[in-house]
């Protein structure tokens, strides 16, 4: 992204993912929200930026949820409130559309254990909860569901008979607990992502899927703004993927990269940053067009950044066929 210095603090740094002590700075950036510099850090070893200080999560308050805090597109009693009214139906409809397919062709029979860890406001239990099963032919899967956040929203969606477990209990679970654990837009804010990556390996089943999104900071895009991105919230997201990033994290919990091909998900990130009514009509317009959305694709780098699989004992998984 930017001009590489050997660490000025004399090796003081190690990489908040796998504890390497050759981190180099990539650079500095003023954050207006806390009104502070931040640093950002990159690992060669396993490709991974993070941002020095880490802000805490006290961040994550009811300012911060209604689009308060340093992300403005953050808006939780909208999706809390009728999930189905928003953008991120596109992006629901396309995590459906994925893991329909996996599920199909890899698991005989249902049900299907999902957890969604980092389940927000709720918008993809609720998305799901309506989708009741998966279907192909005369078969059929049902999903049971488990989610996992913490604060109010949490709360809420226990209140409502959602079954959202705190990081304890979770950690509790037995092992290869789940079919699919999605984790949609949450690793960039976690501080220390190597356990939970760790946790979600463990509690995956043999042949389960494991779906992240996060940014990808090798994009066209990415890689001309640097760290001038619009992604790049120093507050908030604090740890920083490539797809080299994903596969070197997978291989170290004994996971195995799927790639994808992203649709309604990009469309929903461009959507979601577009201000007025007028640009996002149009928006939606013009990514009616396959090809537009492809583009769009190719220059945030979505599609690169894969998910994962756990094999099976004894043999390989065959590749989700998308
Ligand atoms: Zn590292």
């Amino acid at each position: 992204m930017t001009t590489e210095h050997p660490d000025p603090g004399g090796g003081s740094v190690v990489c908040r993912c796998c504890g390497s002590k050759r981190v180099t700075l990539r650079g500095r950036r003023h954050s207006r929200f806390l009104g502070r510099d931040f640093d950002f850090w990159h690992c060669p070893d396993c490709d991974f930026m993070f941002v020095e200080p880490f802000s805490g999560y006290a961040i994550y308050d009811d300012a911060y949820y209604k689009g308060l805090g340093p992300d403005p597109y953050v808006d939780y009693e909208s999706e809390y409130r009728n999930h189905r009214a928003t953008d991120r139906m596109l992006e629901f409809d396309d995590l459906w559309r994925l893991a329909t397919g996996f599920i199909t062709d890899n698991i005989p029979e249902g049900p299907v254990e999902w957890l969604d860890f980092g389940c927000g406001a709720g918008g993809l239990l609720k998305y799901l909860s309506n989708k009741g099963e998966f279907r192909s032919g005369e078969r059929t899967w049902p999903i049971r569901l488990t989610g996992h956040d913490v604060g109010s929203y949490a709360d809420m969606l226990g209140n409502d008979g959602f079954r959202i477990l705190g990081l304890d209990d979770l950690a509790a679970e037995p092992d290869a607990r789940y079919d699919v654990i999605s984790m949609i837009e949450v690793v960039e804010h976690i501080e220390f992502p190597d356990p939970v990556f760790a946790l979600v390996a463990r509690l995956l089943k043999p042949g389960g899927l494991l779906l992240v999104t996060t940014g990808n900071i090798t994009s066209l895009v990415a890689a001309w703004k640097g760290l001038d991105y619009g992604y790049i919230m120093p507050e908030v997201h604090v740890s920083y993927f490539t797809p080299r990033a994903l596969c070197i994290i997978y291989a170290r919990h004994g996971l195995v990269p799927v790639r994808f091909r992203y649709d309604g998900a990009v469309r929903f990130k461009v959507v979601k940053t577009l201000r007025t009514p007028g640009r996002q009509r149009l928006a939606r317009m013009a990514m009616r067009i396959p090809l537009v959305v492809r583009a769009i694709d190719g220059l945030f780098g979505t599609s690169r950044m894969p998910c994962a699989t756990k094999p099976r004992q004894g043999r390989g998984l065959p590749p989700a066929g998308n």
